[in-house]
């Protein structure tokens, strides 16, 4: 068995209106099954969805949370824009982003952006996942299957990883369930998280810093699938989460 990976090479700095798609077909020949794997950091630059804090009007909630934390009001205030919800206010805020992922700061970031500016994660990443990827079917004619990442922290563990948080034509867990083990005991829970192991594995090509690699081709899996199943099935329930209930509970002391 083997597996390869490969950064694109020669990305420019991304820029509002960059046709990502385009831009990977034109420096990379794209094989049937390759999955193409992109930092959300560029998908973000392409819709335009930097911003500076002056652009922020904080409210009361964005004060006081800015006042724990000892943050910048305004940037709390983005924070508060992009979530759906907060489960830990203080000494750093965690939170359920518009598309129901669980992070950091709703994912904005300031790294790899310049200017002063920010970034903000795209709100509907598997529908930017589609549009690129069925913008590479097309130009290629090969199944192509694309993953939106993200670079996150992990709950119990130092240091980050990257994970998946949109997807194109690639399911995200492969089931083992009913399958036999090597002694024929057979399988009943497990679900392997495919689709944030090959982002981990990317990111170890695309780095954190001045490496200029966003998008890394991953050849030799057989993960395609027709019918696109997006992120938001991969999202536990609030309700089925023991963490979350913990996290609110603590918040409703
Ligand atoms: P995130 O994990 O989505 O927040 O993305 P990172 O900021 O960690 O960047 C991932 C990779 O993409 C790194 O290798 C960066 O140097 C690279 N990168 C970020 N923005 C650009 C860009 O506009 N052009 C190129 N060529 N590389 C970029
Ligand atoms: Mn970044
Ligand atoms: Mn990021
Ligand atoms: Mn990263």
């Amino acid at each position: 068995m083997e597996l390869m990976l490969k950064a694109v090479e020669n990305i420019p700095l991304i820029q509002k209106g960059d046709d990502l798609a385009d831009l990977i077909f034109k420096r990379a020949d794209l094989k049937d099954n390759d999955i193409i794997v992109i930092a959300s950091t560029v998908v973000s630059k392409s819709l335009g969805l930097t911003f500076y804090l002056s652009d922020l009007v904080p409210g009361a909630e964005a004060k006081r949370i800015a006042s724990l934390n000892n943050k910048d009001p305004a940037f709390v205030q983005a924070v508060l824009e992009e979530s759906l919800e907060v489960f830990v206010e203080s000494p750093f805020m965690l939170v359920r982003n518009k598309n129901h992922h669980v992070c950091i700061n709703a994912g904005i970031d300031n790294s790899n952006v310049g200017g002063g500016r920010l970034l903000k994660l795209p709100c509907n990443p598997d529908g930017c996942a589609a549009k690129i990827g069925q913008k590479l079917e097309e130009l290629t004619q090969k199944k192509i299957s694309v993953i939106i990442t993200d670079t996150n922290g992990r709950a119990f563990k130092e240091g980050q990883t990257n994970v998946a948080i949109g997807l194109y034509k690639i399911k995200a867990l492969r089931t083992w369930i009913g399958e036999k083990d090597l002694f024929g005991y057979v399988l009943e829970i497990s679900e392997e998280a495919v689709v944030d192991e090959i982002a981990g594995a990317a990111n170890l090509l695309m780095g954190e810093a001045a490496n200029g690699y966003p998008v890394v081709i991953v050849r030799g899996l057989n993960l395609y699938t027709q019918e696109t199943a997006g992120i938001r099935e991969f999202y536990r329930k609030a309700e089925d989460d023991i963490i979350i209930q913990g996290l609110l509970e603590l918040k409703n002391q």
